[in-house]
């Protein structure tokens, strides 16, 4: 059983070293670590190395730090604020550490926690915010762990964030009263339109939008980023997308977007399906619409979740139109798309020297009138094509590609539900394609890959496309997913 109140044995601190000494003792990979960690402080280093790794000497000229090349002498240690005895010879260390003590400096001794007045903790830097991590004994390995985990939650851009902060704290104090106005300014500041201008790398507009928001010039403003979950597999997100998951009020999301990817969001976000899944009611595209609108009128920080790329056949088009007429921000955050993901599972290249460089995103549904679309002649030229929900018209896609030209024998890879661990692959020839609207047995989206580069893919692992018995068509057009 884990003790009630566990107590700290070692207390973290940030200890100011701008400009001050900070005195290392090694000439080795853990005197380099250390030079390494202090270098991302704006401490002076003071390497105290008779003899220097190359590295070590490089890292030296690199940064510019003093390098005492001397043995050893407890005079070398004068005037610093931090010590790390890291020569990795153990009475040497235990020297240094006696001299740092009885100098009244504080030190570290790589490896001998018995000789530490401190440890370095596992460091995630956004300069000016720094996020210390101490395990204890826990081990190098937990510390590192946890720094990755922080540091994908945290935006690259929160440094700037918080310097543009600290220029504000002053005009905040004196013009907001203490309290709730102020809370709410500085939730509107880190959550609002300024944090993502510093995202966007606007750092002008930024100032400018927190001006407003002091001057309560700006409305809450709600903003709505379109996100592309990926293909299915969770790990397949973009930091961004898990970021901005965890950040939302709302979460507005489509069938195809696994429920766990959805789960991945805030804990107390509210979740809304607007998608085909059974039991949900299904939204119409007007309506999404007008409840994206209404969502950021509301001053929702709002994420509308896509499968794939949000703008790959995901209807974005009508989404960004609506935001942009009733002046909601918005932005758009890509997605590995599922034609990406099937030509991964399949280890196909989608362009291949000499055999195709220009490849096709296509859906069959636009191939009932007379005349042949675009994208046809692009296929018979040599392009890869990618059909999105291409099952149901598999035989009108095959039939029109033979009829203007294109072999029969042309390679065809199909994946239903790629990137997934349930993913089933099946290869053929343009002649075999019809047979996909017969199969009842696919339920899930399904990726249909044509052209010759095709052949170029490992069929290790996928079945005949051709082998299969007749079942319904109509079982198999009503299972398909369109957005
Ligand atoms: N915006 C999405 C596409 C939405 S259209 C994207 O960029 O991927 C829906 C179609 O995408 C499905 O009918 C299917 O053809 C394809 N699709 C989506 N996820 C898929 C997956 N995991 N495997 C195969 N095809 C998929």
């Amino acid at each position: 059983m884990p003790q009630a109140n566990p107590k700290l044995n070692a207390f973290p601190v940030f200890m100011r070293v701008e400009g001050e000494a900070v005195a290392i003792v090694g000439g080795g990979g853990e005197a380099l670590a250390k030079a390494r960690l202090l270098d991302q402080s704006s401490a002076v280093l003071r390497i105290i190395a008779e003899t220097a790794d190359t590295e070590l000497l490089s890292f030296i000229a690199a940064t510019g730090a003093t390098h005492i090349a001397a043995p050893y002498d407890a005079a070398h240690l004068g005037g610093a604020v931090m010590v790390f005895a890291a020569s990795g010879d153990e009475a040497l260390d235990r020297r240094v550490a006696e001299d740092a003590r009885r100098l009244g400096i504080p030190v570290n001794a790589v490896d001998r926690p018995e000789l530490c007045d401190f440890f370095t903790p596992a460091l995630v830097n956004r300069a000016p915010v720094a996020i210390a991590i101490g395990t204890e004994g826990a081990g190098p390995v937990l510390a590192q762990m946890l720094r990755n985990r922080i540091d994908r939650m945290l935006s690259p851009s929160l440094g700037p964030l918080a310097t543009l902060a600290a220029s504000f704290r002053g005009a905040a104090e004196k013009l907001l009263p203490k309290g709730n106005a102020r809370r709410q300014f500085w939730g509107s500041f880190f959550q609002g339109a300024p944090a993502r201008a510093v995202e966007a790398g606007e750092l002008s507009q930024a100032h400018d939008a927190a001006v407003d928001l002091l001057l309560s010039k700006a409305p809450v403003a709600g903003h709505i980023a379109l996100v592309g979950a990926g293909p299915g597999a969770e790990d397949l997100l973009t930091l961004r997308a898990h970021r901005l998951l965890m950040e939302a009020d709302v979460i507005v999301y489509d069938a195809l977007v696994p429920e766990a990817i959805v789960a991945m969001g805030r804990r107390d976000a509210e979740r809304l399906p607007v998608g085909k899944r059974k039991g949900c009611h299904t939204k119409s595209q007007a309506e999404i619409n007008a409840l994206l609108v209404e969502l950021g009128k509301q001053g929702k920080r709002v994420v509308r979740l896509k499968s794939g790329d949000p703008l790959v056949f995901g209807r974005a088009g009508e989404e960004m139109a609506a935001l942009r007429d009733a002046g909601i921000a918005y932005d758009v955050v890509p997605g590995v798309t599922a034609a990406f993901a099937a030509a991964a599972d399949f280890e196909l290249p989608l362009t291949l020297r000499g055999v195709s460089s220009s490849m096709v995103f296509t859906t069959g549904h636009d191939l009932k009138g007379n005349s042949l679309p675009d994208w046809a002649k692009l296929a018979i030229s040599g392009a890869t094509v990618a059909v999105y929900m291409g099952r149901s018209v598999a035989a009108e896609v095959a039939g029109r590609l033979i009829e203007a030209g294109l072999p029969p024998d042309t390679a065809v890879a199909v994946v239903e539900n790629a990137s997934l661990q349930n993913r089933r692959r099946f290869h053929g020839t343009l002649a075999d394609l019809p047979s996909l609207e017969a199969r009842a047995d696919l339920t899930g989206p399904v990726m249909t890959i044509i052209g010759d580069a095709v052949a170029g893919a490992n069929f290790e692992r996928s079945e005949p496309l051709a082998a299969h018995n007749h079942e319904s068509a109509a079982n198999a057009a009503a299972a398909e997913v369109e957005p």
